[in-house]
């Protein structure tokens, strides 16, 4: 089935500029900032800036060159928030009613600088 994308939600209207965000990294098709509601010392949310509703739409739809803006400036906001093998972090991705997204379109939250707890479903 096609992917239905919202454009009044609340990240398209970031992208648009017509809400304020945090910016952490902007890049040609990659924008990551500061989750309003953090949930760790470190909580970015990461998104591609075209019109994806969720990871799976990402996944199958984006181009080679989204794809990989997306992953390399998630490696940069890794590298510049101390993200190493030693401490970890955790990526998290809520997609759909079942995943109990809240915004409509694709974001990836970087949650690191302390312990987790354990992932319950
Ligand atoms: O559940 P979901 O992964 O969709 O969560 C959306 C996230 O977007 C929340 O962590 C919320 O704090 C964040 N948010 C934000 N800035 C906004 C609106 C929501 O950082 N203006």
């Amino acid at each position: 089935m096609p992917y239905s994308y919202d454009d009044q939600n609340i990240f398209a209207k970031i992208l648009r500029g017509e809400i304020p965000n945090n910016t952490v990294i902007e890049t040609d098709h990659t924008l990551a900032f500061a989750d309003i509601h953090p949930q760790a010392p470190t909580h970015v949310l990461v998104i591609p800036k075209g019109a994806y509703v969720t990871y799976e739409h990402f996944a199958a739809e984006a181009s080679d060159a989204e794809i990989l803006d997306f992953t390399r400036t998630v490696a940069k906001i890794c590298a510049g928030a101390g993200i190493t093998q030693d401490n970890g972090a955790r990526y998290i991705s809520n997609a759909g009613p079942h995943g109990v997204q809240e915004v409509p379109h694709f974001h990836l939250h970087i949650l690191a600088g302390r312990t987790m707890g354990r992932m319950v479903a």
